[in-house]
């Protein structure tokens, strides 16, 4: 029998699909795609746009349905035969990729389109993707003299091990802390169920009674939260927040300063003035000056209302407890205490007006108000689990706009968290418009027998985050794949996700689908209200925390680090107009900062809240107009959502909005501008 994953498929033919088919399929996509990047490089006719640079996007196609096939389902349905299939794939996949940016004769051919781009009369589209690609040369390297390129490699090399060490260091220090604890007044204030978890975790660390608490999140997080001992709290939030930085062999004071350096060498290398110049270049922030006005202008805007709060915080510790200084580990278990005073809301409340099968059908009525899409349940479609749930997606004179695969409870063999994918993106070729497959991965609560799955509002928000990621791939209309709908700058992806969640709070959609699973009652407003005005509790304080940690990053990264000696001493400078709890000379954030330092978010925190001023202003255009009002949606679909990556994202968003983004929108919904 032939290997369904090398035939021309167009819906992925999951029943025919075995776990034994995808190495030798993967091994036939590559040499198949390698032989067209040779073909391309070889060429002896003259290089130009079509023969160099569209080629190149287009090939590897085969090899692209295979990845996405196997990668989504090692993320949504795998296990351990998947898993091994995915360790030996994967180098020969980044082997590939290399070979391709390291292929001299192919950027000859590439610059040579690239030098001559000016003349050649290229659609807005084509210009940005002969950029890109050029850029995914000249970015690793390829204009560089032969010693430089060396260099370059020694640093990769220094670079790729240093942030391994760094990572495995945050690691060990984390699973080496242990606070056991043997007296069970020492738990006073844990619900139940956690405790019970401590217990469990004493007993698998190998302790015979008492109970454990951990430096991981699901066992840290709840103890400061809950824990009434203010000196445990102390004592943990302290060993939380020392990790890396106890001067032994697992420190990494010595590794942030090098990582920085050798960011900062490598830029300069490739012509850059600092490493946030060059991860900039491709964000729509652009420059790290950029990032930092538009950080401090929202520090300076955000910091009357993070001092009332803190304020409020302060009061409350005091008239509560008696507490004179409020210091770090006091921060979350007072904050608890005070929401639950301020709003006792809870989930079960909310639950019986958010069945999910309301939730789906009230997402897909937005999406029809809004975008003239209508989703039809489809049963011919094959899928992975009998639990995914397909569609076919029309527009309003039936034209066929995507495939979408809906996939929504936890399973043993999915990994946690809720995301989109896509099973095909879309492009256009020959006169041809090839529609997407889009889909959309959850772990949602299930339904028991006697009741059906009923969604925390949380898990509604998600639901509608990841549908409008969706969206943003389902009504991609551009003619390069690697330009089509959610490839787009970084800084840039969450606008269509983090815009849709507004609905939820809006009472014009929640009286679409928000209705008591068993009565039909629709939600009462004032529990939208509490939703809302709890939404935003402590939002002074949460911004100037992300603020801290943008700065943080851009304090390492935005600057030449040559001259920093002292991490500790750069930091507290870094942090000083935003903290408002009593340093500790005990901890540093630097030394655990993964997400800088080991992930792929250098010079990239700061994103965080610049998608949230980008949608909060677009909401607010709605808001303005109404929030189903087709003009303004329409403006939305034809400049963002269908326009991918195929232009600067500033440009498509000031063709949608009018005007560049400000940071008032985003203050007035945070509730930061009354005084
Ligand atoms: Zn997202």
């Amino acid at each position: 029998m032939q290997n369904p994953l090398l035939t021309t498929f167009d819906e992925a033919p999951f029943s025919k699909i075995k776990n034994e088919h995808f190495k030798p399929a993967f091994l036939q996509g590559i040499e198949d795609a390698r032989a067209e990047i040779d073909a391309i490089a070889e060429n002896s006719d003259a290089p130009t746009f079509d023969n160099t640079i569209e080629a190149l996007e287009f090939s590897g196609q085969q090899l692209d349905r295979i990845s996405s096939v196997f990668f989504n389902l090692n993320s949504a349905e795998t296990n351990e035969e998947i898993q091994k299939i995915a360790q030996e794939i994967s180098p020969l996949l980044s082997e590939f990729g290399n070979d391709i940016t390291l292929n001299e004769g192919l950027f000859k051919r590439v610059k040579a389109v690239y030098d001559q781009k000016d003349s050649l009369d290229l659609t807005v589209e084509q210009n940005t993707l002969l950029d890109k690609k050029y850029k995914s040369f000249s970015r690793n390297g390829a204009n560089l003299s032969d010693d430089k390129k060396k260099r370059l490699r020694e640093i990769d090399a220094k670079l790729a091990k240093l942030k391994l060490t760094f990572g495995e260091n945050v690691l060990a220090e984390t699973n080496k802390y242990q606070l056991h604890l043997t007296d069970e007044a020492d738990l006073d204030g844990l619900p139940e169920g956690e405790k019970e978890a401590a217990a469990q975790m004493a007993i698998s660390k190998g302790k015979e009674d008492g109970w454990m608490i951990t430096l991981d999140y699901p066992s840290y997080i709840p103890f400061m939260k809950y824990a009434k001992n203010r000196e445990l709290r102390k004592k943990l939030s302290l060993a939380f927040g020392s990790k890396g930085f106890h001067n032994d062999k697992l420190d990494n004071q010595e590794n942030v300063l090098e990582i920085a350096k050798l960011r900062f060498e490598r830029a300069n290398l490739l012509g850059y003035k600092t490493h946030a110049n060059f991860v900039l270049e491709e964000r729509m922030a652009e420059t790290p000056e950029k990032v930092h006005s538009f950080l401090n202008e929202l520090l300076e805007k955000a910091k009357p209302a993070a001092e009332r709060e803190f304020k409020q915080l302060e009061d409350f510790a005091k008239k509560l407890d008696g507490i004179d200084r409020l210091e770090k580990w006091d921060s979350s278990y007072y904050s608890e205490k005070l929401k639950q005073e301020l709003f006792n809301l809870d989930d079960e409340k909310l639950k019986p007006y958010f069945k999910l099968e309301n939730v789906i059908n009230g997402v897909f009525k937005v999406a029809e108000n809004l975008f003239d899409l209508n989703f039809e349940e489809v049963t011919d479609v094959e899928k992975y689990h009998d639990e995914v749930k397909t569609y076919r997606v029309y527009d309003n004179d039936k034209n066929f706009i995507s495939l979408f695969y809906a996939d929504f409870h936890p399973r043993a063999g999915k990994r946690g968290g809720a995301w989109m994918t896509s099973f095909k993106s879309q492009w256009k070729r020959n006169g041809e418009n090839v529609r997407p497959h889009i889909s959309n991965v959850c772990n949602f609560t299930p339904s028991t027998k006697s009741k059906p799955s009923l969604l925390t509002f949380n898990e509604v928000t998600t639901l509608f985050h990841e549908f409008g990621h969706g969206l943003h791939g389902m009504l991609a209309n551009t003619t390069y794949p690697s330009l089509s709908g959610t490839s787009v700058f970084w800084d840039f992806v969450e606008l269509p996700s983090q815009v849709l969640e507004n609905w939820c709070y809006e009472k014009e959609a929640l009286e679409l689908f928000a209705k008591h699973y068993e009565t039909g009652e629709t939600i009462p407003m004032e529990l939208v209200e509490k939703i809302k005005e709890s939404a935003t509790f402590q939002e002074g304080m949460q911004t100037l925390r992300q603020l801290s940690f943008g700065l943080l990053d851009m304090s390492w990264h935005g600057i030449e680090p040559t001259g920093i000696t002292n991490v500790k001493a750069h930091e507290d400078e870094a942090f000083k107009d935003t903290s408002l709890y009593p340093e500790t000379p005990e901890t540093c954030m630097s030394t655990a900062f993964s997400h800088i330092f080991q992930g792929g978010y250098s010079s990239g925190y700061y994103s965080y809240k610049w998608a949230e001023v980008l949608d909060a202003d677009a909401f607010a255009y709605f808001k303005e107009k109404g929030i189903f009002n087709k003009e303004v949606a329409t403006k939305f679909k034809d400049n963002v959502l269908s326009q991918g990556g195929t232009e600067n994202p500033m440009v498509l968003y000031k063709r949608f909005r009018g005007a560049e983004p400000k940071v008032e929108a985003l203050l007035e919904r945070a509730g930061l501008l009354q005084s």
